[in-house]
């Protein structure tokens, strides 16, 4: 986190919601809970494959020039002595000698503990994987850890790529899964913790072209957040200073997001140089080169890297489509979530639990349910169904009345506008679909009818 700045929403209110709509939970809860593990409940589990489906449409689907990988989570342990992580993944630590908390000592401000302003320990460095063994023996041996980044598996397999492949640089391999880092200072809700997820690509180029990719990269990641409904101002560029820049980048920036809590890493887009496949060549004892066709050249290609969260973007997102707005005498709470993010692209209400009604809008229940992930709710009144839809960022509410049974229609509502419209059911499916992909509401099948701007 870098400087201060006022909130726009703050954490406890996105907390909150996650907890009473079932997105997070912190995790083991009945048992007093994990520090800083988390659970993804039935709204954040859709949320969350939501975020990383469109990564992986972005980086890999649209493309053809990045493939996918998912490589395994324990990787042979010579794998991090390559990497630097068994040296220099560490972060200096100080004790309390009277509470025993500790701190990382980079951060703290004064000399005295900031919890009971007790006396501290020297610093001391404390690698942030955590171990695991293999085996039924517990020696050093036996000894693996837990990946700290997916980044290695990428490395590692680059020859496989190459060769099973037949990919040509300049391209790049893309994979989202677990890492795991022992961190010291966690929280901020799921900002930091010790179990979260990745998404990541390397991209392989040839030297000289590095700084024209990086700078490609950069654009093009910056793009995503935003073309996603990220509102560009509480989005910023921070190039790393020497101090900061990793072992092996040559450069490095972060996408920082204006979290709740200050402006604070989203993304790093580091230009790595060859730091990992020389490294990886020399401990392996395996050529990692790239035979280049056409200039008949040998050489290591340069990797320019990506590096995302997915539980980070997952909170940039959520707090960035929260929003509260005045309704009659209480307040709306809405998520303006992107269609391909919210977790249900429509909900199915019929006006009340009459027979009739019910089997009418089980029917269309079933049928949209082929398409998308469909809520269907009957319960309270319409305003309040609406407003609940609106809480968990449900684009379009259906609902089916006593006058859909005669005619045969259905009305569609809005969540941002509010605004509804009234359509055959048979046009049902084709308009969800048109107002999903961004459709103007008012743009209307055969027999449709805009219906009533605003509940
Ligand atoms: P920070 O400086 O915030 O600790 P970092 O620079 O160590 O992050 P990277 O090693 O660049 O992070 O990891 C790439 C991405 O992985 C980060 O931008 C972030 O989105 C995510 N990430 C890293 N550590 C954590 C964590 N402890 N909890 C959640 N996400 C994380």
């Amino acid at each position: 986190m870098t400087e201060e700045t006022p909130a726009r929403v703050n954490m406890e209110k996105i907390v909150s919601l996650c907890q009473r709509r079932g997105f997070i939970f912190p995790g083991s809860e009945i048992y007093g809970g994990l520090s800083s593990c988390w659970d993804y409940g039935p709204l954040g589990v859709e949320l969350k494959r939501n975020v990383k489906e469109a990564w992986w449409r972005a980086v890999v689907q649209e493309r053809d020039d990045v493939i996918g990988l998912d490589a395994s989570i324990l990787m042979h342990p010579r794998t991090w002595a390559a990497s630097g992580h068994l040296e220099g993944f560490a972060d200096p630590l100080v004790e309390c000698k009277g509470c025993h908390l500790r701190w990382r000592s980079d951060e703290l401000e004064g000399d005295r503990c900031p919890s009971c302003g007790g006396e501290l320990t020297e610093p001391r460095l404390f690698n942030l994987m955590f171990k695991t063994f293999m085996g039924p023996v517990e020696e050093e041996a036996s000894v693996v850890y837990l990946r700290p980044e997916t980044a290695q598996g990428m490395f590692v397999n680059f020859q496989n790529v190459v060769n099973t492949t037949r990919k040509r640089l300049p391209f790049g391999i893309a994979q989202i899964g677990k890492a795991f880092r022992n961190e010291i200072t966690t929280g901020n809700f799921i900002f930091r913790s010790r179990e979260f997820e990745q998404m990541e690509i390397e991209f392989f180029v040839k030297p000289g072209t590095d700084e024209e990719w990086f700078n490609y990269w950069l654009e093009e990641r910056l793009n995503w957040y935003v073309k996603l409904g990220i509102k560009r101002e509480n989005l910023r560029l921070r190039e790393h200073t020497k101090g900061e820049l990793a072992h092996y980048a040559k450069v490095c920036y972060d996408i920082d997001y204006l979290f709740p809590m200050g402006w604070a890493e989203l993304e790093g887009v580091a230009n790595r140089g060859d730091f990992d496949l020389v490294q990886h060549a020399s401990f392996s004892g395996k050529s990692l080169d790239y035979f280049d066709d056409d200039t008949k050249e040998r050489f290591i290609p340069y990797i320019i890297e990506p590096s995302a969260g997915v539980d980070r973007s997952f909170l940039a997102l959520l707090c960035d489509a929260y929003d509260e707005e005045p309704d009659k005498e209480e307040i709306r709470v809405l998520l303006h979530l992107h269609p391909a993010l919210a977790p249900f692209k429509v909900a199915v209400l019929p006006l009340s639990r009459r027979e009739q009604l019910v089997k009418a809008a089980k029917e269309i229940y079933a049928d949209l349910r082929q398409c998308w992930m469909v809520s269907y709710d009957d319960a309270q009144s319409i305003g309040r169904r609406y407003r609940r839809q609106d809480e968990i960022g449900t684009p379009f509410c259906v609902t089916i009345d006593f006058q859909s049974l005669e005619d045969k229609q259905v009305t569609i509502r809005e969540r941002d506008s509010m605004n509804q419209i009234r359509i055959p059911i048979a046009e049902l499916k084709s308009t969800l679909e048109a107002k999903l992909s961004g459709e103007d509401l008012f743009v209307l099948p055969p027999g449709g009818q805009i219906w009533k701007e605003d509940d």
